[in-house]
C-alpha cells in the first residue's frame, strides 16, 4: 500500500462516500465498543485508514482515543501491522516516558460496512498541525520549537535506536500535544461528565455532523470569497491577526500513526512519507532508513518555526513532475546534490543527466537556509545562523551522514536559552505567500 496516501488533511472532512463496505464504519455518539466496555464521545480525527473517536474507558472511568480502521482487506492488514508495532512500542515503554503514543487495547468491531480492527490509544490533543494554524502560520517563538524538536527527538531516538523502527511518516499532523490548545474542549479538564446514553433525536451524529460540516464550509467559503474582493478593492476588511499567547501552551507532544511505519530491515513499501517531508533517497528510490524520518523531522522544525513548509513542489504542466520540482527546490535550499549521490537511485535517470544535472529544470536560484530566515522570516542573524547549523546536518542529502536522533538531543542549539522575541520576528509583516520558487526555472527540452 502507498504509504504517501495516508495524510488526513486538518481540513477537510473524510467525505461520506468511504461509508461503505469495505470503508469507515459510521459512528454515533455513545455507541458501545468491545461488550460496552468503551463509549463513543465525539470525534478526534481522521486519516485515510480510519477516524479516529474519543471514547470514554467504563473499566478505567478514563478517556482514550478509539482508532477504528477501515474493513476491507488491505486495511485490516495494515492494522494488524500497526498494532504489532504499537505493542512493541509499548511493551519496551512501560513507564510511558518515550514521546510515542501508548496503545491500551485492541479488538474486532462488527458493523455494517464489515469487521473493523479497533486501537485503544491513549487520549492525546491538538496535533502540531493545528498548533501552526493556531498561531496563523506565523511560526511559533524558538523556545517552543525547541521544546517540541525536543519531544520529536526523545521519542524518534527510542523508536530508532531501541526498537528499530522508522516511522516513515513523520509531519505536524502525526505528532499531537498531550492536551488540547482549548481546556474546555478537554473532557479531563472540562468538568463534564460522558456521555454515556444516546442522547435523543440523534440519528447518525457522524454523518449528520458531515453534512453540517460541508454547509458551513461553503458558507465559510463565500464569506472568505467576499473578504478577498473587499480587500483587494481597497476595503477595510478584517484587521490584521496577531500570534496569540503561545507561551501559555504546553507543547510536550507525542508522535501517533504507526501505519506506515516499518522495522528497518524489513521495508514495506519504496514510496514512503508524505510529500513535503519525503527525503531524497525516497524521490530517487535509492533505498532508505532510520535518517528519512531526520529529513524530515527537519522539514517539521521549519515549519514550526516559520509557518511555512520547508518544501512545496508543484508539478504538473510546466515541462516538469512534481519529483523534479521537489529535488530543484532541495538544491535552491541546500546546494547542488553531490553527482555521485544524484546518480545512484534506480529513478535517477528519470531527472538527472549523467553529469548530475537536473534534466529539465536549469538554472536553479540558490537562496540558503541562513538568508532565507534572514529575508524572508526576519530571523536575527544569530537565530538564524544558530537555526541553519542545527538543522542542515539534517539535511544531508548523503543520508548516512544525517545525525542520529540521539546525536541530534545533544546539540547546542536544543539547549540555548536566548533567542529573538517572536513578536519582533513577526511584527514586520512577512509576506505570508509561497513564492514558488519554481516559477524562476526555466524549462529546457520540449
Ligand atoms: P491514520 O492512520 O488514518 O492517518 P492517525 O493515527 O493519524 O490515523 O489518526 C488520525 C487523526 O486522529 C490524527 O491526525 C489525530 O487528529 C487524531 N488522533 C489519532 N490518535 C489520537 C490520540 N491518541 N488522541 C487524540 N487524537 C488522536
Ligand atoms: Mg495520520
Amino acid at each position: 500500500m502507498s504509504c504517501s496516501s495516508s495524510s488526513g488533511s486538518d481540513e477537510d472532512d473524510e467525505g461520506f462516500d468511504s461509508y461503505r463496505k469495505g470503508g469507515y464504519h459510521a459512528v454515533r455518539v455513545a455507541d458501545h465498543f468491545a461488550a460496552g466496555r468503551y463509549i463513543a464521545q465525539r470525534k478526534l480525527g481522521w486519516g485515510q485508514f480510519s477516524t479516529v473517536w474519543l471514547a470514554y474507558d467504563t473499566h478505567t472511568s478514563s478517556y482514550v482515543a478509539l482508532k477504528i480502521q477501515k474493513s476491507a482487506p488491505e486495511f485490516v492488514q495494515a492494522a494488524l501491522h500497526e498494532i504489532s508495532v504499537l505493542s512493541s512500542i509499548a511493551d519496551g515503554d512501560p513507564s510511558n516516558s518515550k514521546c510515542v503514543a501508548q496503545l491500551i487495547d485492541h479488538f474486532k468491531h462488527t458493523g455494517p460496512n464489515g469487521q473493523h480492527l479497533c486501537m485503544v490509544l491513549e487520549f492525546l490533543g491538538d496535533s502540531l498541525l493545528r498548533l501552526i494554524k493556531y498561531n496563523h502560520y506565523k511560526g511559533l517563538p524558538l523556545n517552543k520549537v525547541r521544546e517540541i524538536c525536543k519531544c520529536i527527538l526523545i521519542g524518534l531516538d527510542y523508536l530508532h535506536r531501541e526498537l528499530g523502527i522508522i516511522h516513515s511518516d513523520l509531519k505536524p499532523e502525526n505528532i499531537l500535544l498531550f492536551s488540547t490548545i482549548d481546556h474546555s474542549k478537554d473532557p479531563c479538564r472540562s468538568g463534564l461528565s460522558p456521555i454515556l446514553e444516546r442522547p435523543e433525536g440523534n440519528i447518525n451524529v457522524g454523518v449528520t455532523s458531515l453534512i453540517e460540516k460541508r454547509l458551513k464550509r461553503r458558507a465559510r467559503r463565500a464569506v472568505a470569497k467576499i473578504s478577498l474582493k473587499r480587500d483587494s478593492i481597497g476595503g477595510a476588511g478584517e484587521p490584521p491577526k496577531s500570534a496569540r499567547n503561545i507561551d501559555e501552551i504546553d507543547v510536550r507532544c507525542k508522535i501517533v500513526d504507526f501505519g506506515n511505519a516499518c522495522w528497518a530491515d524489513k521495508p514495506l513499501a519504496e514510496e514512503i512519507q508524505t510529500r513535503q517531508y519525503r527525503a531524497p533517497e525516497v524521490i530517487l528510490k535509492a533505498g532508505y532508513s532510520f535518517s528519512v524520518d531526520m529529513w524530515s523531522f527537519a522539514c517539521i522544525a521549519f515549519e514550526l518555526a516559520t509557518g511555512d513548509m520547508m518544501f512545496t513542489p508543484k508539478g504538473g504542466g510546466q515541462g516538469f513532475s512534481e519529483d523534479e520540482d521537489h529535488l530543484a527546490l532541495m538544491m535552491e535550499l541546500l546546494g547542488k546534490m553531490p553527482r555521485k549521490i544524484a546518480t545512484a537511485g534506480a529513478q535517477s535517470k528519470d531527472f538527472f543527466d549523467r553529469h548530475g544535472d537536473l534534466k529539465r529544470i536549469r538554472r536553479l536560484k540558490f537562496w540558503p537556509l541562513d538568508k532565507l530566515l534572514i529575508d524572508r522570516y526576519k530571523f536575527s542573524e544569530k537565530d538564524a545562523s544558530e537555526f541553519s547549523e542545527f538543522l542542515l546536518p539534517l539535511l544531508d542529502f548523503a543520508a548516512e551522514n544525517r545525525p542520529t536522533a540521539q546525536q541530534c538531543l545533544q546539540h547546542p542549539w536544543l539547549n540555548c536559552k536566548e533567542s529573538t522575541p517572536n513578536e519582533m520576528r513577526n511584527e514586520s509583516s512577512v509576506e505570508k505567500v509561497n513564492i514558488g520558487v519554481s516559477n524562476l526555472k526555466i524549462k529546457v527540452g520540449k
